[in-house]
């Protein structure tokens, strides 16, 4: 990367994580970083330390300190490596400002809200930093959703740029996918996993919250999957079900809503 880099007249870098790094541990007292307000994961970013989940300011939650050891990371520190690597000007696309492309003589570094389909673009290098990040996100649909980032961002080296992706797992589906050009490597490795996580491809899932008694409801219904938890009061099941039985899971709703027992649903919610 850093080779291709000093050649590159014209790159982008996408890195997915904002920000500079992450506090790690409290420099007053030596306590594990973490936001007083919440718990919360603190941040480095724009030159101030803030919680990744509240928004709160950076103090320890033990002393109140806020000087904090990083472990450096992220969007604004690959901007800083990038400087010293190649002799073009190096600019950052932060979240507010608007997409574009690089420019002649010129690396942008930016993330997911960077990449866009401006057509063929024509760069000499495309980097993937981090891809292993997103094998590490919440959620069913993660790396699907960074492989389609990543695709986008390297169709912008076409057509006799570089692509290079940094990982940990060059054998990972999909970095695979990536690599060969072949999304299919990445869908049929999905298939298997999604089948094993009890959300296979194709079923239809709903987020359902209501009362005490809504588990069973749901369970007379036979989902391939019926997850319970629970949120204060309320009895949150989250279901897969085979397409087939949506019409009835459908009508049983409306039923169950009436009587009180269902108080939300939400089709295919964000996993
Ligand atoms: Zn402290
Ligand atoms: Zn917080």
């Amino acid at each position: 990367m850093v080779s291709a880099l000093r050649d590159a007249r014209r790159g982008f870098l996408y890195s997915p994580l904002p920000g500079y790094g992450v506090a790690r541990v409290c420099r007053a007292c030596g306590e594990p970083a973490a936001c007083a307000e919440c718990g919360g994961m603190l941040r480095a970013e724009e030159g101030s330390v803030r919680c990744s989940v509240c928004g709160a300011e950076g103090r320890c939650a033990r002393c109140g300190a806020r000087n904090f050891g990083l472990a450096r990371g992220g969007a604004e520190r690959v901007e800083e490596w990038a400087r010293r690597a190649t002799t073009v000007p190096v600019v950052r696309i932060g979240s507010e400002d608007r997409p574009r492309p690089p420019g002649e003589g010129e690396v942008l570094v930016g993330g997911v809200e960077a990449v866009k389909d401006f057509g063929p673009v024509g760069l000499d290098l495309v980097g993937i930093l981090d891809a292993d990040l997103a094998a590490r996100r919440p959620g069913l649909s993660a790396v699907e959703r960074a492989l389609a980032s990543w695709f986008e961002a390297a169709a912008w080296a076409r057509p006799k740029g570089r692509v290079i992706v940094q990982t940990r797992s060059p054998n990972d589906p999909a970095v695979q996918a990536l690599v060969t050009g072949r999304p299919e490597r990445f869908h049929r490795a999905e298939i298997a996993r999604r089948a094993q996580a009890g959300f296979p491809v194709g079923a239809a899932v709903f987020r359902v919250s209501g009362t005490a008694g809504l588990e069973a409801e749901l369970r007379a219904l036979e989902p391939t999957t019926l997850l319970v938890s629970g949120l204060g009061e309320q009895t949150v099941c989250l279901l897969a079900l085979e397409p087939g039985r949506v019409g009835a899971f459908g009508r049983a709703a409306r039923a169950l809503a009436e009587r009180g027992v269902v108080t939300r649903v939400e089709a295919e919610p964000h996993l």
